[in-house]
């Protein structure tokens, strides 16, 4: 049975996907007379799943449109450009072994719960091979999807700055569909591009998720080399964590705080983000003139509230960006050029970094049999408990003087995790025993 999860379907290669799977997703979005875009990243197992899925589409008749290797926010872009719907075949930062498929419709937006359901349902009928001979799709291979892409994301930096200032920039692609795209894009911004791992092999020179852990060797050459920056990626690009000049990470709070800044100085008005927010990112949106709004986890209602609100940016925690402008999806390579710009108009990206406040905070996890049942239970003794502004959606954040606190069931794992940040550190560990002594009396 297939099942989606947070972010489209995942899962290992051989087990949970594989081209069975592949071309029975492909019979359910397929439509007579309706285009596909397919995309994927550079994982060996691949161009099997994306055979497999334009087998599936073409033999309901519905038309495929590949581009091959290529980032999930160029897939969505060219979904929206080509008014088809679309494919990312990824699994993001996951192992080489997993992989998976990520949907959006013609506007370039991941779909929906909605749509995910219709299309399990489908699945779940085993539609067969319907349509004869004479009815059956087309296929064509499009070219342009990494230029488009290319052309969109410069046209919303100040090239003309980058390229008087010519920053020499260390990317890095982790082997993965940034390897197409990025040090191109990051060349004809007028950078210095040193370019490591970016061979599109599928053969992975180090972890795909771009941590302080899997990063070491690149933060080296940073350093070694004498860059102003760098810039390193997942396995579908649609994440990018930078790299100061001293072969720092930024960490994704002050990341995410210095990219609010940035994207208010161009427009005021409302930024999306998510419960998981720190009050760095608050309060650099305060500080910008523009108005901090929360939502619930995950990129795409980050994108949905971002539309009702005619919002300028659209950031998570996690460092998926959306910007105005550009896709409705996160867009790692916007997200690595729109620093390289704030670091030829402001300068180091180190001593910015360190005009970010953080404050304490602190985090831990509770294993949970039922962590949906719990937190039914632990939501209205913190609601109880706590005096502020609640936000109640998705698991409980209650915000107060001084500082916030959530807690919530993961995802993913059978787990509720609790997050407290204040200003003072004590007040902070005061808070955060009352939230954990509320936890530990009902997973
Ligand atoms: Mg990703």
């Amino acid at each position: 049975m297939v099942k989606f999860g947070t972010s489209g379907i995942r899962g290992r290669f051989g087990e949970e996907v594989d081209a069975n799977l592949a071309a029975r997703l492909g019979q359910a979005i397929g439509k007579r007379g309706a285009k596909a875009v397919i995309g994927r990243d550079t994982r060996t197992s691949g161009v099997i799943l994306e055979n497999a899925l334009a087998s599936g589409i073409i033999s309901v008749g519905g038309d495929v449109i590949r581009i091959g290797i290529a980032p999930t926010p160029t897939v969505a872009l060219a979904a929206k450009r080509l008014g088809a719907s679309g494919v990312m075949i990824t699994a993001s930062h996951n192992p080489p072994e997993y992989n998976g498929f990520k949907f959006f419709n013609s506007s370039g937006n991941e779909i929906g719960k909605e749509e995910e359901a219709r299309i399990e349902e489908k699945i779940g009928e085993g539609r067969k091979f319907e349509v004869k001979w004479e009815e059956m799709g087309e296929e064509v291979r499009d070219r342009t999807a990494v230029s488009e892409h290319i052309k969109l994301a410069l046209g919303l930096v100040d090239v003309a700055l980058i390229r008087k200032k010519r920053p020499k920039v260390v990317v890095d692609c982790g082997n993965g569909a940034a390897s197409v795209i990025m040090p191109y894009a990051l060349r004809e911004a007028g950078c210095r591009v040193v370019a490591v791992n970016a061979e599109p092999s599928g053969l992975f020179a180090r972890g795909l998720e771009p941590n302080l852990e899997n990063l070491r060797e690149t933060a080296a050459i940073v350093r070694a080399v004498g860059a102003d920056l760098g810039i390193a990626h997942d396995g579908d690009a649609d994440r990018a964590v930078i790299i100061d000049e001293n072969g720092e990470l930024l960490g994704l709070d002050a990341q995410l705080a210095l990219v609010c800044g940035e994207e208010l100085g161009r427009k005021k008005g409302t930024v999306v983000t998510t419960i998981e927010a720190s009050m760095a990112v608050k309060e650099a949106i305060e500080k910008n003139g523009g108005k901090f709004f929360i939502t619930k986890v995950g990129s795409v209602h980050v994108a949905r509230e971002m539309e009702r609100l005619k919002a300028v940016f659209g950031g998570e925690p996690c460092g998926e960006y959306i910007f105005s402008g550009g896709v409705p999806v996160p867009d790692g390579i916007l997200t690595g050029l729109e620093f390289v710009e704030l670091f030829c108009r402001k300068g180091k990206l180190g001593a910015l970094k360190e005009r970010v406040r953080i404050y304490p905070m602190k985090r831990a996890k509770y294993p949970a049999k039922d962590k949906n049942a719990a937190m039914r239970k632990i939501a209205p003794e913190i609601k109880k408990a706590f005096k502020g502004k609640v936000f109640d959606e998705d698991g409980v954040r209650v915000d107060f003087e001084g500082g916030w606190l959530l807690v919530r069931a993961s995802g993913t794992e059978p787990i509720v995790r609790i997050t407290v940040e204040h200003k003072d550190l004590r007040t902070m560990e005061a808070l955060f025993a009352k939230a954990a002594e509320i936890a530990r009396r009902f997973v």
